[in-house]
């Protein structure tokens, strides 16, 4: 116990609820982590190595991320133990039974992340009663299928470039995790004009100076094969993306995979966190001494987030890609102006206004208040 209430502070966590189902080998965690401004949306993640501790970080960058983006929603995340390639009646029957488990988190909307998808979101929702990024045919906006996360990192590349003086056309970008979030990110920064030089996923690397061909790669991935699948290019070791000579340099899979100890071998002049906490504090205080620029997760990253909440609302899809445009922007922004300003990393700059917004959230909200005066 001792250990989890060792991340608690004022913000959070509300709750941490484990599921443990016997029966159908089910062992998950729920963290809902802050409601002052609504009900927690967050991600399921499906992995073999989750734990609480990387719940309760998520939930936080889920809350920190949706206040940043003004969304009416807390923040929170689960987990469920499990390897997501798993055959899917198998797949099928843990997602329900989770699902099964959180009817009753009423403040808590789940919906997809790592291992996860739109379908499992589809068995969610008929056993929960709730969840977002729901496949189209049942009213969903498929925040993965178009790309939402990625659509938004690209708004923010675009915005952050301008404040390193760099041009889209021709610029090389590195994607680590070549899923969701970075095929799209990389779909969306070709259609400005950059070249995607490497790209990885749990196969290796596959690396072309001269630029790789985003849609035969996404194809491949589509038709359930790996990088490393692919006939053209330099196949390389996972890790090697960190050492791939790039401008932009996109973490799109799991966390903390920059840290002090290999924080040295990227080449590149900016970061834009895809993936959530994929930079070790001491790894971007690292690059902010090196001059390079890095967009913290929960600014760049909110596209999914955002198209999740339009879809809650019964938005369409086209409202959500507005809506993700002008937040991500605006928000990038006016982060990277904060930090110039103030001279600090831009994740500071980040947490001030997050947290400033959270905490006008809370003192409207009986439970969050500091207890009044007699
Ligand atoms: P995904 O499962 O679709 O893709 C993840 C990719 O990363 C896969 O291609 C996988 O092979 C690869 N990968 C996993 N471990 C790797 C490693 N060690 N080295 C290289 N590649 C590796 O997941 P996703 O939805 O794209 O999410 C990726 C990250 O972005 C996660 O951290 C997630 O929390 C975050 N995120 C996702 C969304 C979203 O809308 N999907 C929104 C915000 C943040």
């Amino acid at each position: 116990m001792e250990d989890m209430f060792r991340f608690a502070d004022e913000f959070g966590p509300s709750q941490i609820i484990h599921i443990y189902r016997p029966s159908l080998a089910l062992k998950a965690i729920v963290v809902v982590d802050n409601t002052a401004c609504g009900a927690a949306i967050g991600g399921v993640r499906m992995a073999a190595d989750v734990s609480v501790e990387e719940c309760i970080r998520l939930a936080r960058a889920m809350t920190l991320k949706n206040a940043a983006a003004g969304l009416p929603h807390g923040g929170g995340k689960s987990v469920i133990f499990g390897d997501p390639r798993m055959a899917t009646e198998a797949k099928e029957r843990l997602i329900r039974g989770f699902a099964a488990g959180i009817r009753n988190v009423f403040d808590y909307i789940p919906g997809p992340d790592m291992g996860t998808d739109e379908r499992c979101m589809a068995w969610v929702e008929e056993e929960a009663g709730r969840a977002v990024g729901l496949p189209g045919v049942i009213g969903g906006i498929p925040l993965d299928e178009i790309g939402a996360t990625g659509f938004g990192l690209a708004a923010s590349i675009d915005v952050a470039r301008e404040f390193i003086g760099l041009n889209l056309q021709g610029a090389r970008i590195a994607v680590q995790g070549f899923g969701s979030v970075g095929k799209h990110a990389a779909r969306f920064l070709a259609v400005k004009g950059a070249v995607l030089v490497a790209a990885s996923d749990t196969s290796g690397t596959l690396a072309d100076a001269s630029g790789l061909d985003i849609a035969a790669l996404i194809a491949l991935k589509q038709a359930g094969r790996s990088l490393h699948d692919y006939d053209k290019g330099v196949k390389l070791p996972a890790d090697a993306i960190l050492d791939v000579d790039c401008d932009i340099w996109i973490p799109a899979a799991r966390p903390d995979v920059v840290r002090a100890d290999n924080v040295a071998r990227l080449r590149t002049r900016l970061v834009a966190e895809g993936a959530n906490i994929p930079c070790t504090v001491e790894a971007e205080q690292a690059l902010y001494a090196r001059g390079v620029l890095v967009v913290p997760d929960f600014i760049a990253n909110a596209g999914g987030v955002i198209c999740a909440a339009v879809e809650y609302r019964g938005g369409t899809q086209r409202g959500a890609f507005d809506y993700i445009d002008e937040r991500v922007r605006a928000n990038t922004r006016a982060v990277l102006e904060e930090s110039r300003r103030g001279n600090t990393l831009p994740r500071a700059a980040a947490l001030t206004l997050a947290e400033r917004r959270l905490r006008e959230a809370m003192q409207l909200k009986r439970w969050h208040s500091p207890p009044r005066a007699q």
